[in-house]
């Protein structure tokens, strides 16, 4: 499968967009429009903890021990996706291998969001330090533990893929996605103003979406 080309955004330049919001977009398209369009992000319980264990990883700065050096906070990018982030902690290896750990409160879940943010910092690592970056993990404070991801090229894809939708989310209509009214709602910080119950399949809703940008002439000739 070959992999999506970047989109350009306005006078031939590349939307930039950042790694975090990746996530927002796997996890759910409409719960990323309302961060990204309407700077609406709500916290509870759990976006909580884990800004606070991210207090502990995201002060800039490196230990070294004989074999690993460890970077935290590492400001990353990528010029020719588009890409741009902060990596938790990279750590570099003496034998040459560099590793992104991304630290997330919660429990992991495997082929989950959190798998194409840390691939894309994988990414844009490899495009900083010009080597190979073909694993990634992910610790998980519910869990006490890492878990290994496989940067394979479908990971890749899927990065890719999902970077243009954010960029088309940024670039076209500034239109919210609809709600996806799933079990990802029971967990979503953002369901109360969302209201993706209400809304979701809706009449209504649909319609009000549907012409929101269409201009009623025939009022204006009355
Ligand atoms: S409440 Fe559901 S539909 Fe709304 S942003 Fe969260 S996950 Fe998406």
């Amino acid at each position: 499968m070959t992999p999506p080309g970047p989109a350009q955004g306005g006078e031939g330049h590349l939307t930039q967009v950042s790694l975090s919001a990746l996530e927002y977009y796997a996890y759910c398209p409409r719960q990323c429009g309302l961060i990204l369009l309407e700077d609406s992000f709500t916290d509870d319980a759990a976006t909580v903890r884990g800004t606070l264990l991210h207090q502990r990883v995201d002060t800039p700065g490196n230990r070294g021990r004989r074999a690993v050096r460890t970077v935290h906070a590492l400001p990353v990018w990528h010029d020719g996706h588009g890409l741009t982030g902060i990596c938790d902690t990279v750590e570099l290896h003496a034998d040459g291998t560099v590793l992104p750990v991304e630290h997330k409160s919660g429990r992991y879940h495997p082929a989950g969001p959190a798998d194409v943010q840390v691939a894309a910092q994988a990414m844009c690592l490899e495009y900083m330090f010009k080597t190979p970056v073909a694993e990634a993990a992910i610790y998980s404070g519910t869990g006490r533990r890492r878990h290994t991801v496989l940067v394979d090229a479908a990971l890749r894809t899927r990065v890719l893929e999902t970077t243009n939708a954010v960029r088309g989310l940024l670039g076209a209509d500034h239109t919210l996605p609809p709600p996806v009214a799933d079990s990802r709602c029971r967990r979503c910080s953002m369901a109360t103003g969302c209201m993706p119950k209400l809304l979701a399949g809706t009449r209504r809703y649909q319609q009000a979406l549907n012409s929101l940008y269409v201009i009623d002439t025939a009022q204006d000739d009355e």
